[in-house]
């Protein structure tokens, strides 16, 4: 559950690597995330895993009971049965971890879907009527989801996600405030009145931003492609740039009352660290700020 003293909330997502020598190394990078008390921390699960037990459950039940932070499990169901994600609710409920990002995951090109949940709603739907003390974060997309063929009926089904159950939205980082703020407006037209969390991630080199690019498409603007051009060759002086970026885009969107920010860390403890060292107290209440 995200704690509730802070507005806005200052979150983390982190992924289950691949190898024992990158688990190790973000475990490392977890207990040194315990001294920036995030509101929660996020563990990602790839859509085709098998061995969800061994990664998105186990770091999730590790950040929850032994750093004693709040965790959210990532949960893609398209190739989940009902009973799998009835096993994995269990697991995760054993662990005091009562917190999901339910989704439906992108199609893996060489694997049969089960079928059981079409879209993230559907699994809301499941959860809530099978366990409804978990409190359940959905995705949205300020740029639409590239499935969607416009805006109206990307919000229209995110309105049905939240119709589903779903108590607050984490959304896909993005790189302009403005777009942020559309979507939040059209949200607010259609009555979905849930809290989002925005997604941002810091860019800290050139070649992290052009895979992104070119894999989702998410617009740059034209004052951050300039840092990358200027500072093409240049790493660290890219990596500087790259996180005044963002925490300019964090200030802007503190500033407008933006209920949280999701920090997209790519389990860089270095780059949270600095985010968190520049804006921390923008993430106080009015109270804690009166006693310092
Ligand atoms: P949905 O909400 O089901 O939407 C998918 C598409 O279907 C949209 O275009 C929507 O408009 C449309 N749609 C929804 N309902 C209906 C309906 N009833 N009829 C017709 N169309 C409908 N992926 C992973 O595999 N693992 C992760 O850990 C992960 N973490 C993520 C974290 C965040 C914050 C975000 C934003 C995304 C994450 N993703 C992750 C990616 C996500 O799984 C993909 O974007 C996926 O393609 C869509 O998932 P969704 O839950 O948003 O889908």
């Amino acid at each position: 559950m995200i704690r509730k003293r802070i507005s806005p909330t200052l979150s983390f997502e982190v992924f289950p690597p691949n190898s024992k020598v990158g688990t190790k190394k973000l475990i490392h990078t977890l207990d040194a995330f315990k001294e920036l008390s995030p509101s929660f921390i996020s563990v990602t699960c790839n859509n085709s895993t098998r061995n969800m037990e061994n990664t998105t459950v186990h770091l999730s039940g590790y950040i929850k009971q032994e750093l004693g932070i709040p965790s959210v499990a990532h949960l893609p169901a398209t190739y989940l049965t009902k009973g799998r994600v009835l096993t994995i609710l269990k697991q995760l409920d054993k662990l005091g971890v009562n917190h999901l990002l339910a989704l439906r995951g992108d199609e893996q090109p060489t694997m049969e879907p089960c079928n059981d949940f079409k879209y993230a709603s559907d699994l809301i739907t499941f959860i809530k009527e099978q366990a409804p003390h978990f409190y359940i974060s959905g995705a949205c997309y300020p740029e639409i989801h590239p499935d969607s063929k416009s805006k109206v009926e990307d919000i229209h089904y995110l309105k049905k996600k939240t119709e589903a159950g779903c108590n607050n939205l984490i959304s896909q980082l993005f790189f302009d405030n403005k777009i942020f703020y559309q979507f939040q407006e059209n949200c607010a037209l259609a009555n979905i009145n849930r809290p989002i969390l925005a997604g941002i991630m810091p860019i800290v080199n050139r070649s992290q931003a052009l895979r992104l690019f070119k894999t989702s498409g998410t617009y740059l603007p034209k004052k951050f492609l300039r840092i990358l051009d200027r500072y093409e060759h240049h790493p660290e002086a890219l990596r500087d740039a790259g996180l005044a970026y963002a925490v300019d885009q964090i200030v802007e969107l503190v500033t407008q009352n933006v209920d949280g920010i999701h920090l997209y860390t790519m389990n860089n403890s270095a780059t949270a660290n600095y985010i968190y060292q520049t804006t921390s107290s923008l993430f106080k209440t009015q109270e804690e700020l009166l006693s310092i």
